[in-house]
């Protein structure tokens, strides 16, 4: 994780323009072929792990989130290790309902309708789409605006269709190498998560990018 942070692991950028290895020939990336292999690059902008490994990292962060609010709500009963944890579609008690990945099928075409995790309190008619993102250090306040941005018509969809009094949007958004915006915090306590949620959070998406990071450079 060091070497990812410190950007000192052997992309292809930086073999040719750090070291200047006259064995690498070309500063694209080895498997999309199509841009330039920086750390950066691996870790969450290549189009090849696009639909299987950065979606794994952000379903395992999502997951850790699901079952502490299910626990919390008293919707499941028992704590599993994350690597075992299949959310349900849908959970429900007398007071609160859970949805994962749900569609949320609108009267008119609204682009962004799945959010990663909606809370609804049924007595307090108060409804939250939690939204998860895991994207590199440089775009993580970017990524909060951006996705208050792209949820904020499904919420007021969501305010008049199901009559609640409220509807809050909750970006969840932390780096690849586990870096943090200040807002983790007020947003976790929103949706009432342990206050020390975020270092399971960090933990998971740092094991998964190094994961990911290896599994690219031993592709040859
Ligand atoms: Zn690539």
């Amino acid at each position: 994780m060091i070497a990812i942070q410190d950007q000192t692991i052997n992309t292809r950028y930086y073999s040719k323009y750090i070291i200047k290895d006259p064995n690498t020939t070309t500063d694209r990336c080895r498997l999309c072929k199509q841009q330039i292999e920086t750390v950066d690059h691996i870790t969450s902008g290549c189009t090849i792990l696009v639909n299987t490994e950065y979606p794994r990292r952000h379903d395992n962060v999502a997951k850790i989130i699901h079952q502490q609010l299910a626990i919390k709500h008293k919707l499941i009963k028992q704590h599993v290790p994350t690597y075992k944890y299949a959310p349900q579609n849908v959970l429900e008690n007398e007071e609160y309902k859970l949805y994962w990945n749900r569609t949320i099928i609108t009267d008119k075409t609204t682009p962004h309708n799945k959010p990663d995790i909606i809370l609804t309190n049924k007595k307090k008619k108060l409804t939250q789409l939690i939204e998860i993102s895991i994207p590199n250090t440089t775009n993580i306040q970017k990524k909060t605006g951006e996705k208050i941005e792209k949820y904020i018509q499904l919420a007021e969809k969501v305010k008049d269709m199901r009559h609640q009094d409220k509807v809050d949007i909750i970006p969840i958004i932390l780096s690849t190498t586990g870096v943090i915006p200040y807002n983790i915090h007020q947003y976790s306590s929103a949706i009432q998560l342990h206050p020390n949620v975020y270092i399971q959070l960090q933990k998971s998406a740092i094991i998964d990018t190094c994961s990911i990071t290896r599994k690219f450079l031993n592709t040859m």
